[in-house]
C-alpha cells in the first residue's frame, strides 16, 4: 500500500504543475531519511524549492517581457560622479513605495547623465519583487501606434500599456511626435493615472517645453503634466554626459601618465 503512495508522489506533483517538486522528490526524501527531518520539514523544503524555482521562471519571464534596452542596478550606478542625484532620494525609490503609492517618477536632464539607467535599475526591483514592467521608448510609441492602427488594434495597445503594474516611458520629447502619437502618449498617461498606476518616465525637455513634446498642444501638454506632476517624485539630474565624462577623464590621466593609459 505504501509503496503505491510513493510512487503516486512523484506523478501526483508533476500532474498539479510543481515539476520542480516532483523531480526533486527522490533526492530530498533521500536526505529527509538521511537526517531524520520531520514530515513537515521535508514538505516545507521540497515545496520552498519549488516556490523559489517558480519566482526564478516568471523574474526571467519578466525581464524579457521588459523589453530593457540594456541591463543595469542600481549598485552599477556612481553616486560620486552624477553629484546631482540624491543617493537617499533613489534609496526612498527603491523600496518601491512609489509602485503602491502610483507615485510616478520623472528623471529630467541632458543626454548620457543616467536617466535611463536608474529607470532600468529601479524597474529591476520591481521585476525582482515579482511585478511585470514594460519599457517603451518614444520611437517604440510611434511604432506601436502606427503597427496597432493597421492591424485595429489600438484599443488593445492601449489597454496593454495601462495594464502593467509599472511604465517606463523613455526619452519623451527627443522626438517630435505627431497629434496621434501624442494623443496616444496622453491616454496613456491619463488611464494609468485614473488607474493610480505608475511611470517612470525620462525626458531631456523641461515641463515648459512640453508644449512641443505634444505635437505643439499645449491645452494636451498641461492636461498631461497635471497628472503626471500630481503624485510625483522628479529628479533633475545636471551634468554632462557620463560617457563623456569617462573618455575626458581617460584624455586626462594620458597627458599626465601618458606610459600607463595605452588603452584609452
Ligand atoms: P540618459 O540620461 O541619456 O538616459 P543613460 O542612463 O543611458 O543616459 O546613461 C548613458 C550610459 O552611461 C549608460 O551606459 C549608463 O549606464 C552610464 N551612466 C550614466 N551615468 C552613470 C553613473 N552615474 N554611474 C554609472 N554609469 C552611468
Ligand atoms: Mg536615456
Amino acid at each position: 500500500m505504501s509503496l503505491l503512495y510513493e510512487a503516486k508522489a512523484a506523478e501526483a506533483l508533476a500532474e498539479l504543475g510543481l515539476t520542480t517538486a516532483a523531480d526533486r522528490l527522490d533526492s530530498v526524501a533521500q536526505e529527509a531519511a538521511a537526517s531524520k527531518w520531520s514530515y513537515s520539514h521535508f514538505l516545507g523544503y521540497l515545496l520552498s524549492a519549488e516556490l523559489s524555482s517558480r519566482q526564478q521562471r516568471t523574474m526571467v519571464m519578466n525581464t524579457r517581457f521588459a523589453h530593457f534596452p540594456y541591463r543595469k542596478r542600481l549598485e552599477d550606478f556612481d553616486f560620486k560622479a552624477q553629484p546631482s542625484v540624491d543617493p537617499k532620494l533613489i534609496e526612498e525609490l527603491s523600496t518601491l513605495r512609489f509602485l503602491a503609492e502610483g507615485r510616478n517618477v520623472v528623471l529630467l536632464g541632458p543626454p548620457g547623465v543616467g536617466k535611463t539607467h536608474l529607470a532600468i535599475a529601479l524597474a529591476v526591483k520591481v521585476i525582482e519583487a515579482g511585478s511585470r514592467v514594460y519599457f517603451i521608448n518614444a520611437m517604440d510609441v510611434a511604432r506601436k501606434l502606427a503597427e496597432a492602427t493597421e492591424r485595429n488594434h489600438l484599443p488593445r495597445l492601449i489597454r496593454n500599456l495601462t495594464k502593467i503594474r509599472l511604465l517606463i516611458l523613455d526619452e519623451i520629447g527627443y522626438l517630435e511626435l505627431s497629434k496621434a502619437q501624442a494623443n496616444l502618449l496622453f491616454q496613456i498617461i491619463c488611464l494609468r493615472y485614473e488607474a493610480h498606476l505608475p511611470i517612470i518616465l525620462t525626458s531631456n525637455k523641461a515641463f515648459g517645453d512640453w508644449a512641443g513634446v505634444f505635437a505643439g498642444d499645449p491645452v494636451m501638454a498641461s492636461a498631461a503634466l497635471d497628472r503626471l506632476l500630481h503624485k510625483s517624485t522628479i529628479i533633475n539630474i545636471r551634468g554632462d554626459s557620463y560617457r563623456l565624462k569617462e573618455k575626458r577623464l581617460a584624455g586626462l590621466s594620458t597627458t599626465i601618465n601618458p606610459q600607463t593609459s595605452t588603452d584609452s
